[in-house]
Formats: structure tokens, C-alpha cells, sequence
């Protein structure tokens, strides 16, 4: 299957083993079972959900299938028409040293020590790339890059290496976002993620929406194909940015 990236050891060996635990490293989730670990990127578009039946044969969205004694079902599912999202069965033991994980920054959430997220984005790269780069801070996607530079009221387009430390504190701050998110989740979603996943969303995807902290209405740039919205009051100085002019920003 072009989804799993490693054939040794092979994925039946699952069978009849026990899920020990799930976990996240960075954006990625983690299955251990016993001593070996199921590695799941999900990249953009990828989900990871627990079905009470068996998919259908004509379900085309699924990428991995890990089926239960229960009949339940685990199934790592991708929508749009890239498959991208990937899983590796290693041991438990050689998960750190996976490359993946390997070059991961620190986990965005609980926040590293403020002294530790200031050496980590003294960089001259715009803070959008940046906070989505894993090997700079492990976890922020696309969604949440918003939700905290709004938050720390920081433009996505100030570098990393100019910030002042008072604006590094900001986004420090800022971070808390992931994990207002996380307890949101808990709150919200029991065991069965559903299909239409209620993120608690403020900026991101909401252009044309008043800004919920001041109402200045909330913008979109969009570069390749990602989008990302920004309050022009709080975060670019009043500027509106247009589409040309980020694209060349960010060559
Ligand atoms: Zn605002």
C-alpha cells in the first residue's frame, strides 16, 4: 500500500496485538502497540478516525484500514484527490530516531520556556513559514498559525529575527491557543472525531468577519495554496496586503 511507507516489519503483524497507547509527537500521531508504534503523518488533508463498522469497499477516502476484534475500525482517511498522508510500523523503540521526528523542534504545546521559543525563531523568515516550519516548533499547521499570531497580534509577515522580546512574549502567549483548542476538543468531541471537526476557529477561514476583538474586518492573503488571515488593525499596522505583493514578499 502506497500509504505505508515501511514493509518491515509488515503491518499483519498487528494482528492480535493491543493498542497500548495513543500519543502525539508534533503534528503526529502515535499507536503503540506493545513494542511496536504505527507513525501516522496526516499531512494536509489526512484524518484519523474510529468507525463502529467496517468501511465500505466503495469508500474511497480511507488509506489504512486497522480493524478491531470489536468490529470497530481505525481508519486513516485523506479527502481531495492527493494522497499524501503516510503511516510507518516501527519498533516503539526506534520512533525518536525517525527522521521525522528526529528534526522536530520543541512542542509548541505546552509552550517551550520563553528563552528556548526566542532562540528557535531568531530567524529571517516570515513568521507564517516559519511557525509551520516542524523543525523550528513542532505542531503548528495552517489553521492554528493564524489563530496564534492573531492572538500575539503579530503580522504574519514580520521575521522572526525582528522581533522585538515584548513581541516575543506576545507570542509565547500566543501559543496558549493550541491548547484552549485542545481542552475545546476534549470538551466537545467524545471518543468518535466526526467528519465535521467544530474547530474553534476566530480568524482563520473568516474573511470578510468582523475581527472578534476589535471588528475590523478580518482579511485573507493567499500564497500557493495556502490562505492566511490576518485583522489588518492589530497585526499589519492598518495594511492591507494584497495577493502580488506577498508573493513576491515571500520568494
Ligand atoms: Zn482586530
Amino acid at each position: 500500500m502506497v500509504t505505508m511507507k515501511t514493509f518491515d516489519p509488515p503491518l499483519d503483524v498487528l494482528s492480535g496485538r493491543t493498542v497500548t497507547t495513543v500519543r502525539r509527537i508534533g503534528k503526529m500521531p502515535v499507536i503503540e502497540v506493545g513494542d511496536l508504534a504505527l507513525l501516522v503523518h496526516l499531512m494536509s488533508a489526512g484524518r484519523l478516525q474510529l468507525y463502529d463498522k467496517l468501511a465500505s469497499p466503495r469508500d474511497r477516502s480511507s488509506r489504512l484500514l486497522v480493524r478491531f476484534v470489536d468490529d470497530s475500525e481505525l481508519r486513516l482517511r485523506e479527502f481531495g484527490t492527493r494522497q499524501r498522508a503516510w503511516a510507518k510500523l516501527l519498533p516503539s523503540g526506534e520512533v525518536e530516531a525517525d527522521e521525522m521526528v528526529a528534526t522536530l523542534g520543541p512542542e509548541a504545546w505546552p509552550a517551550p520556556p520563553l528563552t528556548e521559543l526566542a532562540e528557535r525563531i531568531d530567524q529571517p523568515r516570515h513568521l507564517h513559514p516559519l511557525l509551520r516550519d516542524q523543525r523550528a516548533i513542532a505542531g503548528i499547521g495552517r489553521s492554528w498559525v493564524d489563530e496564534i499570531l492573531w492572538e500575539a497580534r503579530l503580522s504574519p509577515f514580520k521575521k522572526g529575527s525582528e522581533l522585538e522580546d515584548e513581541e516575543v512574549e506576545r507570542l509565547h502567549t500566543g501559543l496558549s491557543v493550541l491548547g484552549a483548542a485542545i481542552e475545546t476538543y476534549e470538551q466537545v468531541i467524545g471518543e468518535r472525531v466526526p467528519d465535521k471537526l467544530p474547530m474553534p476557529l476566530r480568524v482563520h477561514r473568516r474573511e470578510g468577519e468582523p475581527c472578534p476583538r476589535c471588528g475590523t474586518r478580518i482579511e485573507a492573503v493567499f500564497f500557493s495554496e495556502h490562505q492566511t488571515n490576518y485583522c489588518p488593525e492589530e497585526q499589519t499596522g492598518g495594511r492591507v496586503l494584497k495577493d502580488r505583493r506577498l508573493s513576491r514578499l515571500l520568494k
